[in-house]
């Protein structure tokens, strides 16, 4: 099945984890080797491979250490959310036009399987009540406007043809107009196929997409041609246009690097997934189901997220008593950024507190940019320092070699200093309102 190969390629990573304590450089190595080779194995092209391992290696030591997790089970879960954004992140679903019909172009070289796509995206459509027309507009091959007629009376979609006597501009465009008749909801147009991409082909499409206005430009690709099939979404794209591709004969595949290249080489997500001949043989793509399937790991992956949880949560209840006992320090502020830090931006997690999601970008980066600059003062403490702000009020030497270490003025670090002690008491006066209900100044 897709992926087996890839499956056990990976294995051979987590197994050589299994005897470590922590996640280091050092012991990381043959396991992001092994990682490196299950994904060229795969047939993911290499900058493409280069950059996923980077991207795992710095994740997985900048994660830290969790508690209660295995090294061999935290890099799972990190190999895991990396699949998971190489392949797009989140699914991205079908559009449909403001006004309908919908129009859906349907382009690929012959025989990947995109005539059945037509049919198979009819039926999907279909079972989610959308009323559906599809032109048939190879006219190169008779064939396949056979086809299409036979899957359409199967599934009882009705098939717009004009036979080969008109081009095929021509035809999507009567096609067009009786779908508006009609009154559908979506018009699949199948377009036709060549053995290879060639100019004819491409000016055909620009055509096509001038007169149908399409909301969905989809390239149909075979998932055994591998990193190929990645390279013409790419090269489609770039011509074309495309708003995304479809991914066939999944079932037939045991590597799977078109299903993990596609997004990252072309820039454009894979939609659907074809895994077999059959009319219901069709899914929507998403990036988290299929890592997971890859993985076969899932208790693993849970595992994991919970720790995480636990740990932050643990993370959280503790400041909370520092700032009620009023013992915030330079640690916590750091800890505090860095917390903002994996939350992806302050912005992001500025809009869970109530009463700040009116702050606007402008100031957000200025902010972030304050605390940069705060940042690298802290870095520029000792231990005892940041533990112990008083410290510093105390005593002007510290200052200034904080100052000096970090290029920053005296004012500066000055500055920082009685902010934390500001910090300090509007924390804790504001932490008492709140448990006391009342928060004066917010609107929650
Ligand atoms: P087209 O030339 O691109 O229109 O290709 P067709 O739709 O005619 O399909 C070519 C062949 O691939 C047919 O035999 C299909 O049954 C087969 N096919 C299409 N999609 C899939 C799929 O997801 N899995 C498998 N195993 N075969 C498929």
């Amino acid at each position: 099945a897709v992926f087996d190969q890839l499956s056990t390629g990976l294995e051979e990573a987590w197994t050589k984890l299994r005897r470590e304590d922590v996640l280091t450089r050092e012991n990381m190595k043959e396991p992001m080797r092994d990682i490196r080779r299950a994904l060229l194995e795969a047939d993911v092209s290499l900058p493409v491979v280069r950059r996923f391992v980077n991207s795992v290696s710095e994740k997985a030591i900048g994660t830290g250490v969790i508690r209660g997790v295995k090294p061999d089970q935290q890099l799972v879960k990190v190999v895991h959310d990396q699949l998971v954004s190489l392949m797009g992140g989140d699914a991205v679903s079908i559009e449909f036009a403001k006004v309908p019909p919908t129009v859906i172009l349907m382009a690929g070289l012959q025989g990947v399987g995109k005539t059945t796509a037509c049919g198979k995206l009819a039926l999907f459509l279909k079972k989610k009540d959308k009323s559906c027309i599809m032109l048939a507009t190879d006219v190169y091959r008779p064939a396949a406007i056979e086809q299409l007629v036979t899957l359409g009376k199967q599934m009882e979609v009705p098939v717009f043809e004009a036979g080969n006597q008109l081009s095929p501009v021509e035809i999507a465009r009567k096609g067009l107009s009786e779908a508006k008749k009609k009154g559908v909801d979506v018009v699949i147009v199948d377009t036709a196929g060549r053995l290879q991409v060639d100019k004819g082909m491409m000016n055909e499409l620009k055509q096509m997409k001038q007169v149908l206005n399409p909301t969905e430009i989809f390239l149909v690709v075979d998932a055994m041609t591998g990193q190929e099939a990645a390279a013409l979404v790419a090269a489609f794209n770039l011509e074309v246009g495309l708003t995304g591709a479809i991914l066939t004969k999944l079932d037939g595949d045991s590597r799977g690097g078109a299903a993990l290249s596609i997004k990252e080489v072309s820039g454009k997500p894979i939609k659907f997934i074809g895994e077999g001949e059959s009319m219901t043989a069709l899914e929507p793509f998403y990036p988290d189901r299929m890592a997971s399937r890859i993985l076969g790991m899932g208790d693993i992956l849970s595992f994991v997220e919970k720790a995480q949880e636990v740990m932050m949560q643990e993370e959280a209840e503790e400041m909370q008593k520092k700032i009620m006992e009023a013992k915030f320090d330079f640690n916590d502020f750091l800890k505090q950024t860095r917390m903002m830090a994996r939350m992806g931006s302050m912005g992001g997690m500025l809009k869970f507190i109530p009463g700040m999601n009116k702050v606007s970008p402008l100031q957000i980066r200025e902010a972030e940019k304050s605390l940069k600059v705060m940042e690298s003062m802290i870095n520029s403490m000792t231990p005892e320092e940041r533990a112990d702000p008083e410290l510093l009020t105390k005593s002007p030497s510290r200052r200034r070699r904080i100052a000096l270490g970090s290029g920053r003025t005296q004012e500066q670090v000055s500055q920082l200093v009685s902010q934390l002690f500001q910090m300090r008491a509007r924390m804790k006066n504001l932490a008492t309102l709140m448990q006391g209900g009342k928060v004066p100044g917010l609107d929650n």
